[in-house]
């Protein structure tokens, strides 16, 4: 029988409505002699909320009580479903992530899947029920909850196709599939048909939320195809990702990802020689803490400039760090800016054109937009530049690369 993997976000099965609505799809389609099998997230912002009721009652949540509070929001959600499966005569039965044998490290709040045991979902299968798994969730070797990061119901659905050997992983979300920008910040944004695993790492991975990177990873390394698609409406086409196919002519640019959770951080008066960033990056990568982009100035006097980039929530702690190594990093001042974001141009197309990365530069120049850092990578440019800027550099740059509605 074929398996069909289905996963609805929040925002679609934020009211009961909405889960009947679902339900009813399900119903149709289990009229054909399918196995299938979803996986829900929480309704709706329950996760955000919960993450809210945890900040109001402690300072420092213990993460193995953190696992434990949002895997929760899930539980509801599947129940759900499952009732009104039952309610119209659609035998369904949910699972918890350890129910449906979903193993994980122990890291928690973003932990990583090891395997999956698929006998209970085959065995109810078997039973021809509709199998509803929790997203979000699984269990680690000592037995208690973990969780896979926010978003990370994408890579429970994503997990579960590559186990059931499903030809495909369905997204569903509340918008028609991935675009060339994100649909909320510029009107013009055109959906995407296709897109390679690679083109859609790098979106996810520079700030395209609309999968979570992980799921592209997984995907991408065991060859699921994933169709994002509109939970409600019928019929429609999505996005597809999957393997880059020689006959697949990618655009030179096809989408453009954009991230406003950085935050900049610039050394000045550090020793010109080398070794100086080790000095200052050893010390930041001991405190766990992620660096994006790094730029060192030419100095003068035998001293320079140390600029790099860190996501916004963990700029207080990079300042704590950098101020408490004073005397190892040995530099004069220290500042750091919060109100910058990162733009990205990506496409597989890039590798066979050349000019893009200057034809991106002179599209900005001429918007009068500034740009703080540069990095490159085979198939993305990415820009930092001032938060106020983002609108403006996102509109010139998706008509300067003809990526507007047709
Ligand atoms: P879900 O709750 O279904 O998991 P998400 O909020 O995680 O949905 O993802 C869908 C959202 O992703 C869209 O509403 C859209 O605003 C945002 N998004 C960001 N970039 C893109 C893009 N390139 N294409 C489509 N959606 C995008
Ligand atoms: N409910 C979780 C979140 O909001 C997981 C998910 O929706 O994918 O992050
Ligand atoms: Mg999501």
């Amino acid at each position: 029988m074929t398996v069909i993997v289905k996963k609805y976000g929040g925002t679609s099965v934020s009211s009961i409505s909405k889960i009947k609505k679902i339900a009813n799809q399900i119903a149709v389609e289990k009229k054909e002699p399918n196995d299938i099998l979803v996986v829900l997230s929480a309704m709706g912002d329950t996760t955000d909320k919960l993450v809210q009721m945890s900040n109001k009652s402690c300072k420092d949540p213990e993460p193995r009580e953190l696992d434990m509070l949002l895997s929760s929001g899930e539980q509801v959600s599947i129940s759900l479903l499952s009732l009104i499966l039952n309610d119209i005569g659609v035998k369904a039965t949910s699972l918890t992530g350890w129910q449906a044998g979903i193993k994980t490290n122990s890291q928690s709040m973003s932990a990583r899947i090891s395997s999956i045991d698929v006998k209970r979902i085959k065995s109810e299968f078997k039973k021809n029920s509709v199998v509803i798994v929790a997203g979000f969730q699984g269990i680690n070797n000592k037995g208690d909850i973990t969780t896979l990061g926010r978003g990370g119901s994408d890579t429970t659905a994503v997990a579960l196709a590559a186990a059931l050997k499903a030809s495909e992983c369905q997204i569903f979300t509340d918008v028609d599939g991935v675009y060339t920008t994100d649909p909320r910040i510029c009107s013009n944004a055109r959906k995407l048909d296709l897109l390679t695993y690679e083109e859609m790492l790098e979106m996810s991975g520079l700030g395209s939320k609309v999968l979570q990177l992980r799921s592209v990873e997984f995907a991408s390394k065991h060859n699921v195809p994933i169709r994002v698609l509109n939970a409600h409406k019928g019929n429609n086409f999505g996005t597809l990702i999957k393997k880059e196919e020689k006959k697949m002519e990618g655009a030179t640019i096809s989408g453009i990802a954009f991230t406003k959770d950085e935050a900049e951080i610039t050394i000045k008066g550090v020793k010109d020689q080398p070794g100086v960033a080790a000095k200052i990056l050893g010390p930041i990568g001991d405190a766990k803490i992620e660096v994006d982009m790094i730029v060192q100035n030419v100095g003068s006097n035998g001293l320079a400039d140390f600029t790099f980039t860190v996501s916004r929530n963990t700029l207080k702690n990079a300042m704590k760090v950098i101020e408490k190594n004073k005397k190892i990093m040995s530099y004069e001042s220290v500042s750091s800016k919060n109100n910058i974001v990162k733009v990205s141009i990506v496409g597989v197309g890039m590798r066979s054109h050349a000019g893009i990365a200057g034809r991106m530069f002179k599209c900005l120049a001429k918007n009068k937009v500034n740009i703080r850092m540069i990095s490159t990578s085979e198939i993305k440019i990415s820009v930092v530049i001032d938060q106020k800027n983002l609108e403006i550099a996102v509109q010139a740059l998706h008509n300067e690369f003809k990526l507007n509605k047709k």
